[in-house]
């Protein structure tokens, strides 16, 4: 089975956690502009504000964490959190349900879309 897809929180999660990393590297190269420092502080403003979007995107995961379903994973039988109708274990990346209607098909992201 192709594992393509990975558990959302956690790849929400490594969204802020890049977006933090490009808040850093926005405000180095500001670094490189100390003769202009309009240019420089406009840098250092990016940079803080890709910081405080990776803060809220942290807040965000953990009012979704909340409304997550906790499931124990049938395939590696560690508890996970399901995001949606259909999301992928956060361990070993088993696709995973909360649809009886679902049991059985593919793995599909789109049913996420859909609603009842
Ligand atoms: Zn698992």
């Amino acid at each position: 089975m192709a594992k393509k897809y990975s558990n959302k929180i956690n790849k929400i999660r490594s969204f802020a956690l890049s977006l933090v990393f490009i808040g850093f590297i926005i405000m180095y190269f500001g670094i490189f502009f100390k003769s202009h420092p309009i240019v420089m502080t406009l840098f250092m403003i990016l940079g803080l504000l890709a910081i405080i979007a990776s803060t809220l995107v942290y807040f965000w995961i953990g009012m979704l964490s909340t409304k997550a379903v906790q499931v124990v994973c049938p395939n590696c039988n560690k508890p996970t959190k399901i995001l949606g109708r259909v999301d992928m274990c956060m361990y070993c990346r088993e696709p995973l349900t909360v649809d009886p209607n679902l049991v059985g098909k593919e793995f599909d992201e789109k049913y996420n879309k859909k609603q009842n």
